[in-house]
């Protein structure tokens, strides 16, 4: 008899508790199985944490159930995700079984339904001369397509062949290394060398858009291959996966692939290629970084910087520190890779705690020529949208046979409706927030809710039919481009775009094999991408998220010019950037113009000093979220006092935020120094929460990445 700690995901769970249950069968069971238990005559999925073994139940002081069944018969975490899942539970305030659930794949999720295993059948031959010429099993249309329809029949008929069904499973084979014909700058190899004698686990290396980054991964990654050991790539945005996995695909045949673009079914495949050892590479992203590695050699985090590195739903991890969990334990070195680091990474390289690896010019030694457009001038001579440099330019590169791209970061066609007649906004009516104009399908959508409706309402307040449609999104840009220009190939890329699985990849091949001279996109074609015929860029709108007013804004405006000005003259053809902007003063625009992240680290690093932001301190955001304004409003207010009365705090707030999905939003924010201690602190107070979670959402973020 066996005494069981189950955790499982319920309302009136009380954080991280585990639940005990009986287990008598003869059947082994271990820690990090799945089972499925009575919970309040509800039937639940819960994950056994513990096992321990009991003579008998009766010596409980209260009555414990037998579980109802056994799930998995091996364990689908092992000791160190486990340890892992406590970790991350502890360090962002969040219950272990949304860790665990964070950790998985979909179909092998605590709470998922166990579905049943995708079966497939193969061809297994019994006799045995025939097996000499047809050894293990072979796929039955393989086979079919080998020997023909008429003798499968007959060694089917005969009994010389049977058919097994098997788990479906993804094939990979062999790793075959192909080195690169490439010869090494004398920066590269510096970079790689200080990389592989450096003491430090983590390591920073920033280098100029073009310098060669990837190139330093892709050669640390073969060593490390060849040592045997595994290795993950993460990247920041499906789009990237596409670039990455091309580039390592000309190296190295064998490797797992695992986005949020595969089904429930693919991820469970790839998943067991890395789990079987039968692949030695993952190129992902963030949830790449839980794969169930047992002998990994190397981290690489392309794009460090990026947001989509931070989960933002609970547990809100950022994939960073996650990594670094990983590589402690695997002992093992982990390699951050950006042109424009977070002030985080930077900070702490120069402050020794990481390795600064610096590549300090372009491969092609000539950075694009950048210009900076005042807006407001342009406008007074007309030019609304696209400034006549920019024009001129995007004209002489059309005669030249190169490639454009096109940087807006606001999909839709106008981002802002407004009644003719009373000046009245069109807002999503689940979000405080006004819907775009999506001319493609003639409706208005919600960015943030998916809400749509078709574009024949009337005002909500005077009743008119009237509308102003104010700003412009991607497919406004692509329409204006297209006038200007008709006789250009003009490609978007952006979510509208790119709903379809295969499509990021189709759109980036069509580009790069110059079926499109121009390529119109939001923030998923700013980085990364890798196109030697692009020798202009044009970044619109470039001081807009400026005007979100966050303590990371400025740092973001600056990462995103910079990336995107990044995408120009890669190759051997001079580039040229044109940067549209209105506040062309503000430092962090000039500053991007002129590509000088340090002397942007320096003066960003002074108003984070003065204001005591990160990394000068750490931040918690605690956010209450309900239908009833009152009741988020009240809760948000008695956390504040909560913890204004604690002396170790900074607490900013309450602020009210916009409403989302139909849910009203209080926000408090933490601010304090010994992260540690916030922690500890924060734990304590949401224990002794009491709420009902069908009525009030509390979400915290430990180190919040955006405070909008
Ligand atoms: P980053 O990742 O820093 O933006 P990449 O690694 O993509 O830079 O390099 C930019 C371009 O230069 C790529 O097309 C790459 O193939 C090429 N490249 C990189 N290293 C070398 C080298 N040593 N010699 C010649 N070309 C190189
Ligand atoms: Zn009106
Ligand atoms: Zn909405």
């Amino acid at each position: 008899m066996k005494l069981l700690k189950v955790f499982i995901e319920h309302q009136l769970m009380q954080l991280n508790n585990p639940f005990d249950y009986l287990y008598d069968s003869d059947k082994p069971i271990y820690k990090g199985v799945r089972v499925l238990v009575d919970f309040h005559g509800q039937k639940i999925i819960g994950f056994v944490s513990d096992v321990i073994d009991i003579d008998n139940s009766n010596n409980f002081p209260y009555q414990i159930k037998p579980i109802l069944q056994l799930i998995d018969e091996s364990p689908l975490i092992n000791e160190e995700l486990f340890e892992l899942a406590y970790w991350m539970s502890k360090n962002t305030i969040s219950p272990i079984i949304s860790c665990l659930n964070a950790m998985l794949p979909p179909s092998l999720k605590p709470k998922s339904n166990f579905k049943n295993k995708v079966m497939v059948n193969y061809v297994n031959v019994v006799d045995h001369q025939l097996k000499e010429k047809y050894p293990g099993l072979y796929l039955i249309k393989d086979f079919k397509a080998i020997v023909g329809q008429y003798k499968y029949n007959k060694y089917k008929k005969d009994g010389l062949i049977e058919i097994v069904e098997k788990e479906k499973k993804a094939d990979v084979s062999e790793l075959v290394i192909k080195p690169s014909d490439l010869t090494l700058t004398h920066q590269q190899a510096e970079a790689i060398n200080l990389i592989e004698k450096t003491d430090k686990q983590v390591i920073l290396l920033h280098g100029l858009t073009g310098s060669g980054k990837t190139e330093v991964f892709l050669r640390i990654c073969q060593k490390v291959l060849l040592e045997g050991k595994q290795v993950l790539v993460l990247v920041p945005e499906i789009s990237l996966t596409t670039m990455m996995v091309k580039r390592f695909k000309e190296r190295f045949n064998s490797i797992a692939i695992y986005t949020s673009a595969l089904s429930s079914q693919e991820k469970y495949e790839q998943y067991c290629l890395v789990k079987e050892n039968k692949v030695k590479i993952v190129v992902g992203t963030r949830s790449a970084v839980f794969m169930p590695f047992t002998n990994l050699g190397l981290i690489v985090m392309d794009e460090e910087h990026d947001n989509s590195y931070k989960q933002d739903n609970t547990p809100r991890y950022n994939t960073k520190d996650i990594a670094i969990q990983r590589v402690k334990y695997h002992n093992c070195k982990l390699l951050l890779a950006s042109a424009t680091p977070t002030l985080e990474s930077y900070a702490r390289a120069i402050k020794n705690v990481y390795q600064l690896v610096s590549l300090t010019e372009r491969i092609n030694k000539t950075m694009p020529i950048a210009h900076l457009v005042d807006m407001s001038k342009q406008i007074r001579q007309g030019d609304y949208i696209i400034s006549k440099p920019l024009k001129q330019a995007i004209g002489q590169r059309l005669a030249n046979n190169q490639q454009v791209i096109l940087l807006l970061n606001r999909r839709g066609y106008n981002p802002i409706v407004k009644c003719s007649n009373c000046s009245e906004v069109v807002r999503c009516p689940h979000c405080d927030i006004a819907l775009s104009y999506h001319k493609d399908e003639n409706r208005l959508v919600c960015h943030v809710c998916g809400y749509s409706t078709l574009f024949d309402i009337s005002c909500k307040k005077c009743g008119s039919k009237m509308w102003t449609n104010y700003g412009v999104g991607t497919q406004r840009l692509s329409e204006e481009i297209s006038k200007l220009y008709p006789d250009s190939k003009i490609v978007r890329m952006d979510t509208d775009t790119t709903r379809n699985k295969n499509s990021h990849q189709q759109i980036l091949t069509d580009f790069e094999n110059h079926k499109y001279d121009i390529m119109v996109g939001t923030q998923m074609i700013a980085k990364g991408l890798d196109f030697p015929n692009v020798t202009l860029v044009g970044i619109f709108n470039a001081d807009g998220p400026l005007a979100r007013n966050d303590y990371r804004s400025v740092e973001t405006t600056f990462d995103l010019i910079v990336q995107a000005s990044g995408r120009s003259g890669r190759s051997d053809k001079q580039g040229e950037v044109f940067i549209q902007a209105y506040d062309v003063n503000h430092y962090g625009i000039r500053l991007a113009v002129k590509q000088d992240y340090i002397a942007f680290f320096n003066n960003e690093m002074s108003y984070r000093h003065a204001l005591k932001y990160p990394p000068y301190s750490y931040l918690v955001a605690i956010c209450f979220l309900s239908e009833d304004e009152s009741l988020a409003n009240e809760n948000c207010n008695n956390c504040f006092d909560y913890f204004d009365n604690n002396e170790s705090f900074i607490v900013l707030g309450p602020s009210c935020l916009n409403k989302l999905r139909d849910q009203f939003r209080y926000r408090i924010v933490l601010k304090a120094t010994d992260k540690e201690k916030m922690i500890e602190e924060v734990w304590k107070w949401y224990q002794s929460q009491q709420y009902n979670r069908n009525k009030l959402n509390i979400q915290i973020d430990v180190d919040p990445y955006i405070l909008d």
